[in-house]
């Protein structure tokens, strides 16, 4: 009969919330906007142009550009 050593008390625990997405926390809806070929990467709702980066280059469009095809809603 021999008794473990009790565990180490630094045992790192992990996050509470880890399965979540491994994005950024703060950002949790992007915005739906699109304009050609061109997503915008922002939040949902944020303020002033809308804005996309595709392989090192970047656009930005307003509402006015792309409000057409949101008409749907
Ligand atoms: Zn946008």
């Amino acid at each position: 009969m021999h008794h473990e050593p009790a565990p180490e008390p630094g045992t790192p625990h992990r996050p509470h919330d880890v399965g979540g997405p491994p994005s950024d926390p703060v950002v949790r809806d992007l915005c739906m906007s699109v304009f050609d070929r061109w997503r915008c990467a922002l939040a949902d709702g944020h303020e002033g142009l809308h804005a996309a980066e595709v392989e090192g280059s970047s656009t930005s469009w307003n509402d006015a550009a792309s409000g057409r095809r949101l008409r749907g809603l």
